[in-house]
């Protein structure tokens, strides 16, 4: 499949075409156009191993857009199956890349109040593209599309009611960015995405930094609009919003006016006059105050974000730099890590200082022995759009087979020796009844939960037992219990919550706490008719027309004899509105997008 990959900003327009072959994606043609000045551009073309560079006279941006057939021509280039577009802002109602119809041309347009600078030309992009190649499927892949899975408490002001009614809320962008280089971190590993706590640092002109929990964004810096978080080239990233009564007041300046000069004239520029790093760090290696405290201070952001964010993931087990400063200021990258030892963190300055990352390398350069790994890496989103749009055109496959549904309400697996310490030593629990998955019952015992804000009798215990207590609750018991567990996949239990459970016996105070990631437990024939695999990530429609859901992020888990079913808690089943047997079928188009967080 070939895909043209247009990623047009408010300056410079950069193209590229993809051939996508399953998991194998090759970069073709790629092409940047920039420096729009006095009716002509600055270009650079690489196809077919050359290289050719110079100036085109193109007077704007939607020029070099309609040249580009007559490029593509002369350099024999075949038709496209789809154009993918880079989308900044797509709102709450753009959670997924998606196949763009003139409706949701003008959804998108009416976003641009949350982004003015980049969704209109963004949509240019997609205007001109439509006009000149019609039929061709356009894909919207959406910066802002990776956060969708940050929880409210990341996402939401504390502002009044009325603003946050008005869409007023933390979105986050770099998504495409950030999302590429924690796969590529977890790739260099040699560890599952679903495994590990990463926290992504962007540093180019735009800056920002990501907190990826086992594969999934929970919270980044940048919020409503690009402006928010870290120190960038012009923009201030955070400030005291007291700050805008502070220059109405002191100076008369209107709202537009502090508005253009936080995203304009701050960062880098505000500090240093240059908004170039190369420039503010050679000006303070040859003594220069300003730079230097700029550099300064674009460090110790960056590293306060690494902390608060190993903190919000409760652990850190990698940081991945990438972005033009990312990847190339050694100085940058050590004057960040420089103080993080504390958790773990220590930097190989030899590495750091060499790193190379030729052939989409992805190299290490923590120290030995340091806990948590360092890794720099090229960005590649438009590789990454190229995947996705290839993912959005597969989406309109025919839906599948449905799959069984099953409830799991609250229930405790026990280690041998939780029995002792509850029921005493040596007990047996009583087999009561089996499960419908081969080899489990439940058992005639059952014993009472206790938080700090009170307690949940009659709990279930499942057999046979485990080397590993596992108490799995819901967010709602989460609340009546006073305690705040992780959602976490079987047997994942490292850093959950502790809880105390009653016996007739004894008690027994004991971590692993989890609220269950939902899953569906499947054996090779039917993942095989199903075309799952284990370990794949699919999105599940559960219920009626009225009240059903989607259900994303559902694991496969392929046994060898389990039996077809899935998993999902009491809560979850409540929202969906049905009763604890019930059907899904898998969703083909946001299945196809949401692998693509483990195997982009
Ligand atoms: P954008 O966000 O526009 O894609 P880039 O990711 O290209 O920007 O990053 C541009 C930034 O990277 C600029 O501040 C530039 O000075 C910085 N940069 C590029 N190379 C180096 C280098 N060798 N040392 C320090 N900074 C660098």
């Amino acid at each position: 499949m070939r895909i043209l990959v247009i990623n047009c900003g408010s300056s410079s327009l950069k193209v590229g075409i993809f051939e996508i072959d399953g998991p194998q994606a090759t970069e073709t043609f790629k092409a940047t156009y920039d420096r729009f000045e006095q009716g002509r551009c600055s270009y650079k073309i690489v196809y077919g191993g050359k290289s050719d560079a110079g100036d085109a006279p193109y007077a704007d941006i939607s020029t070099a857009l309609m040249a580009l057939p007559a490029i593509f021509a002369e350099h024999e280039i075949g038709a496209f199956n789809a154009v993918g577009h880079r989308i900044v802002h797509g709102g709450e109602r753009f959670r997924i890349s998606t196949i763009l119809d003139a409706k949701m041309i003008d959804t998108i347009e009416s976003l641009t109040p949350l982004a003015p600078l980049h969704n209109p030309a963004n949509l240019l992009a997609v205007r001109i593209a439509t006009e000149v190649w019609p039929g061709l499927p356009q894909v919207a892949v959406f910066d802002t599309a990776f956060h969708a899975t940050n929880p409210p408490r990341a996402t939401t002001y504390a502002v009044p009611k009325a603003w946050r009614e008005a869409g007023l809320r933390r979105f986050g962008f770099h998504g495409t960015s950030h999302k590429y280089v924690a796969f590529r971190a977890a790739e260099e590993i040699g560890e599952p995405l679903r495994d590990l706590r990463i926290v992504s640092v962007h540093l180019g002109n735009g800056a920002s930094v990501c907190a990826i929990n086992r594969g999934e964004s929970i919270d980044t810096s940048m919020g409503m609009t690009p402006i928010e978080g870290l120190v960038m080239g012009t923009r201030s990233g955070d400030v005291d919003p007291g700050l805008f009564g502070f220059l109405a007041r002191q100076f008369g300046l209107a709202i537009g006016q502090i508005e253009h000069a936080l995203y304009n004239e701050s960062g880098l520029k505000g500090l240093t006059g240059s908004s170039d790093m190369r420039t503010v760090e050679d000006r303070a290696a040859s003594g220069e105050a300003d730079s230097q405290l700029a550099i300064e201070i674009f460090a110790y952001r960056t590293r306060k974000y690494i902390g608060a964010y190993a903190a919000a993931m409760g652990g850190l087990d990698a940081v991945v730099f990438t972005g033009g400063i990312g990847e190339n200021s050694a100085s940058m990258r050590r004057r960040i890590c420089d103080g993080l030892e504390f958790m773990g963190l220590r930097l190989d300055h030899d590495r750091n200082q060499s790193v190379d990352l030729g052939g989409h390398a992805a190299p290490q350069i923590q120290a030995y022995g340091s806990r948590v790994r360092v890794i720099v890496t090229e960005t590649a989103e438009q590789l990454m759009i190229a995947r996705e749009t290839a993912v959005a055109l597969a989406g309109k496959a025919p839906a599948m087979d449905t799959i069984p549904v099953a409830v799991s309400a609250r229930h405790v697996h026990l280690s041998r020796g939780a029995v002792d310490a509850l029921f005493g030593a040596g007990y047996q629990l009583t087999q009561s009844a089996p499960l419908r998955q081969p080899g489990q019952w439940a058992a005639a015992e059952r014993l009472t939960l206790e938080g700090p804000k009170g307690q949940i009798d009659r709990v279930a215990i499942l057999g046979p037992e485990r080397k590993r207590t596992q108490i799995e609750i819901s967010r709602t018991d989460g609340f009546a219990l006073g305690i705040d567990p992780p959602v976490r996949d079987s047997g994942k239990l490292e850093g959950t919550p502790i809880v105390r459970l009653i016996g007739p016996v004894g008690n027994l105070d004991t971590d692993g706490l989890i609220i269950a990631a939902r899953h569906i437990h499947t054996n090779p024939h039917d993942a095989a008719r199903l075309g799952l695999t284990d370990g794949m990530i699919v999105d599940v429609h559960i219920g009626d027309e009225e009240r059903g859901l989607v259900f994303g992020k559902t694991m496969i888990r392929v046994g060898p004899d389990s039996l077809t079913e899935m998993h999902i808690d009491t809560d979850e089943a409540n929202a969906a509105d049905i009763r604890f047997q019930a059907e899904g079928s898998l969703v083909p188009g946001l299945r196809a997008v949401a692998v693509a967080t483990d195997e982009p």
